[in-house]
């Protein structure tokens, strides 16, 4: 796997991951093969991607010629051998569940040479359980992409026990050249960053809406037009510093820290979702205006508009695809 070549990449896996990770690949003009296991999914999923191409034509990071070409370097087959064995770089995106990676990755370390990276999407499995008993585990790593991964530039790396630096380091670099914002995790924690973050967030919304606090949409809106739309510029630790004044974080640790121990105090505790609060985010969401008024994939169109300003405002550098595919 070299800096800026044109490579062999086999995407496991064409769900909404995978299908989204496969036009990434191929809009940066690597020979795609998508698998999974029915022609009915491909089929979906080669269909998803040529929605996504026409967003990403309307919003002119692609002319239409490329439309084709990008579609021209996404094979897909349902044979798991043949979609696998020349490639450099294979980004496994299969249910969440250990035993499917792990069946998965021995046929993979089975049927391709030892210098392929073999690449998890998995959203917080350890890639030391994956890899555990394979031949060649040291090129086995994760990389877990942030949904949609043709527009989202964070990816989270993250090594097993047995990943070689060699791996890491490849990885990183080959993430950077798709675009992407690689963050190194420095140690196996379920859930990683990304989805510990989210999961502290996702039980205290539950929680508030269980306990009729606000309905879905207002808490939505406190996350889209309040904490979110402000985290796309600072993360929470540079905006509590500057939330801290003069004084900077220090002084907001230090003032706020009995109102915060008074909050933590208030908060649930669940480790799993109360039956009551899973009832009511279903029933509510259902009834959110634009889920009654649209259809799903005109929802999915309008996320990625707003995705791609976002980008062009945020990360205005990562946006080179026209270049890239005229
Ligand atoms: P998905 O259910 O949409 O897609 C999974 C795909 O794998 C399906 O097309 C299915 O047919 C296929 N599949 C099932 N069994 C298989 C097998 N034995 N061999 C090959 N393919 C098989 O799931 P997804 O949301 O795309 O998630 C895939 C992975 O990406 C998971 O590990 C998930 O945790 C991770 N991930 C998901 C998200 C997200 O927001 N959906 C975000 C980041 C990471």
């Amino acid at each position: 796997m070299e800096a800026g070549d044109n490579m062999n990449i086999t995407c496991v896996g064409s769900g909404t991951i995978g299908r989204s990770w496969a036009l990434l690949f191929a809009l940066r003009d690597h020979q795609v093969i998508l698998y999974d296991i029915s022609h009915e999914v491909l089929n979906n999923a080669i269909n998803t991607i040529k929605i996504y191409l026409n967003t990403l034509y309307e919003e002119r990071l692609i002319d239409i010629q490329s439309i084709d070409k990008v579609i021209r370097n996404i094979e897909n087959t349902t044979d798991l051998k043949y979609a696998t064995e020349n490639a450099k770089y294979i980004q496994e995106s299969v249910p969440e569940n250990l035993s499917i990676k792990k069946n998965i990755f021995k046929k993979l370390d089975e049927f391709t040479s030892p210098e392929t990276i073999l690449a998890s999407s998995t959203s917080g499995l350890f890639m030391s359980d994956i890899q555990s008993g394979l031949r060649h585990s040291e090129r086995c790593i994760v990389v877990h992409p942030i949904n949609p991964p043709h527009l989202i530039p964070l990816v989270e790396i993250v090594p097993g026990k047995k990943t070689s630096s060699e791996t890491i380091n490849k990885t990183y670099k080959f993430m950077l050249e798709l675009g992407k914002i690689p963050i190194l995790v420095k140690k196996e924690v379920p859930g990683f960053i990304f989805n510990r973050l989210a999961a502290a967030l996702w039980r205290e919304a539950l929680s508030l809406l269980n306990n009729d606090v606000a309905t879905v949409e207002d808490i939505d809106k406190e996350v889209t037009a309040g904490l979110g739309f402000r985290w796309a510029i600072m993360g929470p630790f540079l905006t509590y510093h500057f939330g801290g004044g003069e004084g900077g974080l220090e002084h907001l640790i230090d003032h706020f820290e009995r109102a915060f121990s008074t909050w933590l105090k208030s908060m649930e505790t669940w480790t799993t979702t109360p039956y009551s609060a899973a009832k009511k985010a279903i029933m509510q969401t259902k009834e959110i205006k634009i889920i009654k008024d649209k259809s799903r994939d005109d929802i999915l169109k309008w996320r990625d508009k707003k995705l791609i300003q976002l980008l062009k405002l945020f990360y205005p550098q990562l946006i080179t695809l026209k270049e890239k595919s005229q």
